[in-house]
């Protein structure tokens, strides 16, 4: 099946629920549990856009612990970020950026669901088809894409500031232009935003090749654990490994250091899949999935409540970490593609 994007009635609903919303009105743009760079990109992007139109009360959040990740810190809008218990209480409009399911927005499902206006913007294969106007394009590289459309038709035009957001977002989620998804599409975006002024190389640096010292001696103990698994997956193989919070403790790091942790060890040419397993709490453990195109990953992390795109998927596991990954490995025969 061939994924389709928002139709044309998704599009001009969407435009109309953003401007049911008055200028003075109170926005609230929110993205998932634990941001990577195109939950942050998109919002803050999107919301940078927003100012420019002149709304004036925006915030921006996301659920669970008010951790932002290092590089994104200083993304530009990065002052429109408040804690989730800062959220507006009653915004006049919502709008959901990388979020495909609405677990993944906790305890703030319900700032949507209550609001007069809600847009998703999304680009998971997995979204569930929850809020308000549905923006969800599942051929999208990222969210990103979807919010610059949607800058696009309210009239806004890119600047350096909101670009560089955009950048980042579109930059992580292709796996720095490296993914299946890296279309012509997404480099003439790449363009527009590069010709705003934004240096990819600066911003790519800052993003990508920027960690302290400790997080390299993490790394060095975790991918030295690894474990290859030649038989798995149809016997196209699996690699897998995983980092306890007492791995982060000893090395003084915080957990989104493991956020791309799953790079190195999709690295391994001897395995199709690669699963990292990180432990979020005691017995709890994010799972991080990928495929090389011989498993539909979200298959797996679907049965498993999580969610995802077919070559990179997770789920939270419970348990022991070897026993999350023998359930894993378990069901990957089921989603041989
Ligand atoms: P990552 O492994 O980088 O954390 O996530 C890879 C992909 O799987 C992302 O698109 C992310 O949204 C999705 N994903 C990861 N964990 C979960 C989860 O617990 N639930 C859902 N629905 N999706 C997840
Ligand atoms: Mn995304």
């Amino acid at each position: 099946m061939t994924p389709t994007g928002p139709t044309a009635e998704q599009w001009a609903a969407a435009v109309a629920a953003v401007r049911s919303a008055g200028t003075g009105d109170e926005v609230q743009l929110i993205c998932h549990v634990n941001p990577d760079g195109d939950a942050l990109g998109s919002m803050l992007g999107f919301g940078l856009g927003l100012r420019r139109l002149g709304y004036t009360r925006l915030r921006a959040t996301f659920p669970g612990d008010f951790a932002v990740p290092g590089p994104y810190a200083d993304l530009p809008g990065s002052g429109l970020l408040v804690p989730a218990g800062d959220a507006f209480v009653s915004p006049r409009l919502v709008l959901v950026f990388d979020v495909a399911s609405e677990s993944r927005l906790g305890d703030l499902a319900g700032l949507l669901a209550g609001a007069p206006a809600g847009v998703v913007l999304d680009h998971h294969a997995s979204n569930t088809g929850f809020g308000g106007v549905q923006l969800v394009d599942p051929a999208a590289a990222a969210t990103s894409v979807v919010a610059e459309e949607l800058l696009r038709r309210l009239g806004v035009e890119l600047d350096a500031e909101i670009a560089e957001c955009l950048y980042v977002a579109l930059a992580t989620d292709t796996g720095s232009f490296k993914f299946d998804m890296t279309t012509v599409a997404v480099h003439e975006l790449a363009a527009r935003l590069i010709a705003t002024g934004i240096r990819p190389g600066e911003i790519s640096r800052r993003i990508f090749d920027s960690k302290p010292f400790g997080a390299m001696r993490l790394t060095g103990e975790v991918l030295g654990r690894a474990i290859l698994d030649p038989s798995a997956a149809g016997g196209r193989g699996m690699v897998w490994t995983y980092a306890t919070l007492a791995d982060l403790d000893r090395h003084g790091q915080p957990p989104y250091i493991l956020d791309t942790l799953i790079d190195p060890v999709r690295s391994v040419a001897e395995a199709d899949v690669s699963v990292v397993v990180k432990e979020a709490a005691a017995g709890e453990w994010s799972v991080s999935l990928r495929s090389k195109g011989a498993v539909d990953v979200s298959g797996v992390a679907i049965s498993q409540g999580g969610g995802g795109h077919r070559l990179a998927a997770g789920f939270t596991g419970y348990g022991e970490a070897a026993q999350v990954v023998d359930t894993v490995r378990g069901l990957l025969d089921r989603y041989l593609i």
